[in-house]
């Protein structure tokens, strides 16, 4: 019997049950799907969460294939509307990290953390 119960593999889920894992808790994940979305929902990794991830060595593996981008601007036919800036969100991690493919870095280095598709991660849950 697991000690924790994760219910839902998304980046909250994956997160928490890497590291309960990494303190050695017996965890187990639970995810409705069996398959992973084809879409995507994350544009860009913002500074708090590049900070959860440093403890266990995944931002430094997602830094090194992702595009820092310090800041960004909204346009609407060539008309500048507003600029954004990231690089005052932390002094840390100056920028949101984007990544070119889903596959490098982010979602597979949490599944990889989280132990999914090992032991302690299955389908199922739903109710
Ligand atoms: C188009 C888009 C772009 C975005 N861009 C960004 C961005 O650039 N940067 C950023 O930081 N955020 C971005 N977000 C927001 C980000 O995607 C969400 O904040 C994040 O996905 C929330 O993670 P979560 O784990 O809490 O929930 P979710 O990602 O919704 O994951 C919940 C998981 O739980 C599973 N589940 C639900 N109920 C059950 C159940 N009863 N039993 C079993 N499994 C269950 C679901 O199948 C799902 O896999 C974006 C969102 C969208 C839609």
């Amino acid at each position: 019997m697991p000690e924790v119960i994760v219910v839902g593999a998304g980046p909250v889920g994956l997160l928490m049950a890497g590291e309960l894992r990494r303190h050695g808790v017996d965890v187990e994940l639970l995810e409705q799907r069996t398959e992973p979305s084809p879409g995507t929902r994350a544009i860009g990794v913002h500074p708090p969460v590049l900070t959860a991830l440093e403890g266990s060595g995944i931002t430094e593996g997602l830094l090194e294939h992702a595009v820092r981008v310090g800041h960004g601007q909204a346009r609407s036919r060539g008309r500048l509307l507003g600029t954004v800036r990231f690089d005052r969100l932390s002094a840390r991690f100056p920028f949101v990290a984007t990544l070119r493919s889903r596959h490098r870095g982010g979602p597979g280095a949490l599944s990889a953390g989280a132990g999914a598709r090992g032991s302690g991660h299955r389908a199922g849950l739903r109710r």
